[in-house]
C-alpha cells in the first residue's frame, strides 16, 4: 500500500507526481517542491549550489535531534564556525525566526543554514515565528545562490509543534518563493510527520 493511501488520501493534488520515494510538486514551471522520508544528514544534489537546513537553537552550538545530527555528520569545524558567528544579545548568535549560513564542511552539501523555530506553547506569536524561520532561511539561500534546499521539520521535535499546523506554514511558506530554487525538499524523519507534510501539499500546492 503506498503512503498516500495509508495517509487516507483517496484523490491526488494536481501537478503531483511520485518518483520513486519522492513526491514531487510543481512549484512554477521551473521549480519543484519534493518530499521524501529520510535523514536529512546524507542528503545532497551537487555539492556546489545545495544547501540543508539545521533546526539550531539561538546559541548555535549545537543540541539533541537534528541538530546534533548535523553537527556529528559536519565534523568539529561547524562548531567552530558557527561559535565565531557574532552574538546579537548574550549567549544569542540567531535569534528566534532568524537564519545564519555557514560552510557545510564534512557534510555531501556546500552550506548549512542554521534557523531557530519557536518552542511551541512558550511563545504567543509560534506561528509568525516558524513562518519567519522558513522564509528567512529561503530569503538567505536565494541571497546566497542557492539552487537545491533541504529543510527537516522545524519545531517539529524537541519544540513539539504540533505536525498539522507546522506542515501547513512549511508548505504555505516555500510557496512564496515560486521561481527563486530549482528544487526545494523536505526530508522528513518519521512516518507520521511525512504524512502529515504529504496531506498539507496535496491540499495547498
Ligand atoms: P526542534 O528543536 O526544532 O523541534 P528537533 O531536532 O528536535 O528540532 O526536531 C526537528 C525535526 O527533525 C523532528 O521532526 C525530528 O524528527 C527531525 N530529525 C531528527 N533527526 C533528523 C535527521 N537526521 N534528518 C531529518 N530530520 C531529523
Amino acid at each position: 500500500e503506498s503512503p498516500v493511501s495509508q495517509a487516507g488520501i483517496s484523490s491526488s493534488a494536481g501537478r503531483r507526481e511520485r518518483v520513486g520515494e519522492v513526491d514531487c510538486f510543481e512549484l512554477s514551471p521551473s521549480s519543484v517542491l519534493k518530499l521524501q522520508k529520510g535523514d536529512i544528514t546524507t542528503w545532497f544534489v551537487d555539492g556546489l549550489t545545495d544547501a540543508i537546513v539545521n533546526a539550531a537553537n539561538e546559541r548555535m552550538l549545537g543540541g539533541g535531534g537534528v541538530d546534533g545530527a548535523i553537527h556529528r555528520a559536519a565534523g568539529p569545524e561547524l562548531k567552530m564556525a558557527c561559535y565565531e558567528m557574532p552574538e546579537v544579545l548574550p549567549g544569542v548568535r540567531c535569534p528566534t525566526g532568524e537564519a545564519r549560513i555557514t560552510p557545510a564542511f564534512q557534510l555531501p552539501v556546500s552550506r548549512v543554514i542554521h534557523t531557530v523555530g519557536p518552542v511551541y506553547g512558550v511563545v504567543q506569536n509560534a506561528e509568525f515565528l516558524l513562518r519567519s524561520a522558513y522564509r528567512n532561511s529561503l530569503k538567505l539561500a536565494k541571497d546566497k545562490n542557492i539552487q537545491y534546499i533541504a529543510f527537516p521539520a522545524i519545531s517539529c521535535g524537541i519544540y513539539s509543534y504540533p505536525l498539522d499546523e507546522a506542515s501547513k506554514i512549511a508548505i504555505t511558506t516555500v510557496k512564496e518563493f515560486p521561481n527563486d530554487f530549482k528544487e526545494v525538499h523536505f526530508v522528513l524523519f518519521s512516518d507520521d510527520i511525512y504524512r502529515a507534510w504529504l496531506e498539507a501539499a496535496l491540499e495547498f500546492m
